[in-house]
């Protein structure tokens, strides 16, 4: 069927470039002859036969609202919004399962190759909510309830492994490779050697800490304060009956946390921000602080080199100046967005919670919202505000 707007009436010729305004030249329209007034003229392709024709300007408007719709509509089924998400920690993979949910076409782009990290994560009932939206099910994910809260405990390579998972039945493309910078409105990626452009709609940094798409951004970070942490996972001997997650201590220049388990306990320390805060934690410094705790079967089992231990690890309390770029068609989440202290355990918490806050701009672009940016940028400074106001008082020089 053919679908004819006749006319050089000044309703024809208005319709004609809205259709040219709103990029809609993709729907079968052909000039007839030039008329006093406008008729839409509905026709057979094969007998050339009328099958409708009106000029009633009632009919006229609610066609040219319908061709509208079913056009913005055959436009989006064929072209899906592409997403290219750069990083494939937890923000990375949890944007990408909500990017996915919203019709999205979805890349990843990672330069690490396998799931290696050590830390155990703690994650809040909020975390374990997102993560049955999503259909994840990390191996090794236990929840326990302390001080009446569920907590889920996870290693992060098990987190990581679950979301992969889930990725790749929902079919996101993961590539090897590692972003370089943006060119001529692409992003140039390194891939088996060599340098690759990849077109995209939207843009995700979900690089980490360090974020390189931030700062190719010329996104700007406040900065509240840098030191060494260390961490140790310690399995004791007999099982202790003082479980649950301790109030951070302050002693001889050092913040120390223990999270007791009946099998074991783990145990954070960070340094206070002085003249020493940039030195790492030697393991002799951290026996005598599990000592000066009186943490003694603790100091036992780590001395005895059973504790797997996280040690040289830089603490940055940080927070991005805004979370998006209308321009390069660009957000911010999890970690290059803002970092803290793991000693709240918030990190990879509000980084779920960022890629929930991402799925709701998808949602926004998806239905043709006006500025889908500005409420993301509003939610995202009150989910890091959060986070970093959580961690300042580690932070607090005297
Ligand atoms: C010891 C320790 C304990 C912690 N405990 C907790 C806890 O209990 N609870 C909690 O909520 N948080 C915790 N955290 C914090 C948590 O690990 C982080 O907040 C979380 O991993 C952030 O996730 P992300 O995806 O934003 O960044 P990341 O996990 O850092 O992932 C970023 C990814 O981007 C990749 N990447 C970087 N640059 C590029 C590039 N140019 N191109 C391609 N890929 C790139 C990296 O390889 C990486 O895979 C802890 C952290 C530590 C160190």
């Amino acid at each position: 069927m053919k679908t004819y707007i006749e006319g050089s009436s000044k309703i024809g010729i208005l319709t004609r470039r809205l259709l040219k305004i709103f990029r809609l030249e993709r729907v079968t329209i052909a000039y007839g002859k030039a008329r006093v007034k406008t008729k839409i003229l509905m026709q057979s392709r094969r007998c050339q036969k009328p099958i409708f024709e009106s000029r009633s300007v009632y009919f006229y408007l609610l066609f040219f609202t319908c061709i509208c719709s079913l056009t913005v509509r055959a436009e989006n089924l064929t072209e899906p919004l592409s997403v290219v998400i750069i990083g494939k920690g937890p923000a990375g993979l949890a944007t990408a399962i909500e990017a996915k949910s919203q019709g999205a076409e979805v890349c990843i782009v990672e330069k690490r190759k396998g799931a290696t990290r050590q830390q155990t994560l703690f994650l809040r009932e909020s975390s374990l909510n997102l993560l049955k939206k999503w259909q994840v099910c990390p191996s090794q994910l236990s929840v326990v309830t302390i001080q009446d809260r569920q907590i889920g405990v996870v290693p992060i390579h098990n987190l990581e492994e679950g979301m992969e998972k889930r990725a790749q039945e929902l079919g996101i493309q993961i590539l090897h490779g590692e972003f370089l910078h943006f060119h001529d409105g692409k992003i140039k990626i390194s891939h088996d050697g060599e340098e690759v452009l990849l077109p995209y709609d939207i843009i995700v940094a979900a690089d980490g800490a360090h974020s390189k798409v931030r700062d190719a951004l010329g996104i700007q970070c406040t900065l509240f304060g840098e030191v060494k942490g260390h961490s140790a996972f310690i399995p004791l001997a007999e099982s202790q009956s003082n479980i649950g997650i301790g109030d951070p201590i302050k002693i001889n220049g050092f913040f120390l946390r223990k999270i007791g388990f009946a099998t074991g306990s783990i145990i954070f320390a960070q340094r206070v921000l002085d003249s020493r805060a940039n030195e790492p934690i030697s393991e002799k410094e951290f026996q005598e602080l599990l000592k000066a705790c009186n943490l003694d079967k603790e100091c036992q089992s780590y001395e005895e080199k059973k504790a797997n231990v996280l040690s040289d690890i830089t603490i940055t309390l940080q927070q991005a100046m805004t979370f998006s770029d209308e321009k390069k068609r660009a957000i911010v989440v999890g970690d290059a967005a803002a970092t803290a202290s793991f000693f709240k355990g918030m990190g990879a918490n509000t980084a779920l919670k960022a890629a929930a806050l991402a799925g709701e701009f998808f949602s926004r672009i998806q239905k043709h919202d006006m500025d889908p940016y500005t409420p993301f940028n509003l939610k995202m400074k009150g989910a890091t505000d959060e986070l970093i106001d959580d961690s300042k008082f580690l932070f607090c020089s005297e």
